[in-house]
């Protein structure tokens, strides 16, 4: 996803040391938080449910403000502004239309309470109608519409007043499963349309990882990890980021020797595994190190059929599980104590030799794919 975005333009928005608390400092929802969201780019924060992510979007909106820091829009602080003058729009879960009212009525409704005339109204809504590929539903009334009409209908209803920012959260969360892909390509069709900056709040990796520019994972009030979604999902900085983004094997060991930019550790089995390292870490004998080894990297090799290639590290494991999943098959391997290690092994290449559950096998990946975490 390529698109223009600058950090000083008029939607550009910048956290700086903000701190939330509740209860009379009894509960820290937001624990110091510094970020830079681009004009025109879409940020999705992404975290496990209580991580203070919602919180945020209300401090950015102007419903409520930080106990302590600053919230930055087009480089002016906003804290103590309310939400029309800081131009920020919020679109909730429920889409909240208003169901009496027809479909060019519910969005020409946002510029009634700014005191515009009847006629402006009715045009700017016939444009923005036109933006958002709602001009046929015009006379519909929301009960007449599909669920993505109706999400249409409340983005453009949020956009009608020129926001420089607008707020999602948990857009999609109501939505069956299906129709959540579905609007989830539209949300990011209408972003570029509007090229407004979008801070879409939600749980789903999926989600953050289909949509965003920006990619903030969260963790209990602070910010685990922020970057382009592809950068946070092949270079996770820990465990958690690993975990929560999902797809990665994390193997955790300890070192044992060090060769240039290459070293070895043991983990749970005896195996020395190889690593590469670059100029980021300094790496010290006997230090607790953990890897990231992406599923769809991992290679299942049979003992008996050879060593290990040159280049490619290994761990020995049981598989534990097998399961179909059309394109390709998710095998369980045993090679970590907690979580399962799991390989994607494209379906047609497990089914000219497939193995068994209770198969011995080397998880095989090449040593260059693993990714050294910065924090174990
Ligand atoms: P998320 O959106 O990630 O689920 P929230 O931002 O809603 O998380 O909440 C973060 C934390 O702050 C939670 O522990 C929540 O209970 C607490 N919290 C949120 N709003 C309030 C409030 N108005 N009063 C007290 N505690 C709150």
């Amino acid at each position: 996803m390529t698109m223009q975005t600058t950090s000083s333009g008029r939607g550009a928005i910048e956290l700086a040391g903000v701190v939330k608390s509740y209860d009379g400092g009894e509960t820290t929802a937001v624990d110091g938080i510094n970020l830079k969201i681009p004009d025109g780019a879409y940020c999705c924060v992404l975290g496990p449910s209580g991580c203070g992510k919602s919180t945020i979007l209300r401090m950015i909106a102007g419903h409520e403000d930080p106990t302590h820091g600053e919230i930055l829009i087009g480089g002016e602080n906003v804290v103590g502004l309310p939400p029309v003058k800081r131009r920020t729009a919020m679109m909730f879960q429920s889409y909240a239309l208003f169901p009496h009212l027809n479909v060019r009525d519910n969005i020409a409704y946002a510029l009634r309470v700014r005191g515009m005339s009847r006629s402006e109204r009715y045009r700017r809504a016939e444009e923005m109608m036109a933006t958002v590929q709602l001009g046929e539903f015009a006379e519909r009334l929301p009960g007449q519409l599909s669920g993505g009409q109706q999400q249409r209908v409340a983005l453009a209803r949020a956009a009608i007043t020129e926001p420089r920012v607008l707020l999602l959260d948990e857009p999609l969360s109501a939505l069956d499963e299906h129709l959540r892909i579905q609007m989830r390509t539209e949300l990011a069709t209408m972003q570029k349309n509007l090229g407004i900056t979008f801070v879409h709040v939600t749980h789903t990796q999926m989600e953050a990882i289909a949509l965003a520019d920006l990619v903030v994972v969260m963790e209990r009030g602070k910010i685990k990890q922020a970057g382009p979604a592809r950068e946070v999902y092949i270079a996770p900085r820990d465990r958690y980021v690993a975990e929560f983004m999902g797809g990665q094997n994390v193997l955790r060991g300890k070192v044992r020797t060090i060769n240039g930019v290459r070293a070895t550790m043991v983990g749970r089995g005896e195996e020395p595994i190889e690593v590469a390292f670059d100029g980021r870490h300094r790496l010290e004998k006997d230090e607790t190190i953990e890897i990231a080894v992406r599923r769809d990297d991992i290679e299942l090799l049979r003992p008996e059929k050879g060593k290990v290639p040159a280049g490619k590290a290994a761990v020995s494991s049981r598989i534990v599980g097998i399961e179909y999943q059309g394109n390709f098959v998710k095998v369980m391997l045993d090679a970590t104590d907690d979580v399962a290690f799991i390989a994607f092994v494209p379906e047609r290449r497990f089914f000219q030799d497939p193995m068994k559950v209770g198969e011995v096998v080397y998880a095989a990946w090449d040593v260059e794919h693993a990714h050294l975490m910065i924090e174990p």
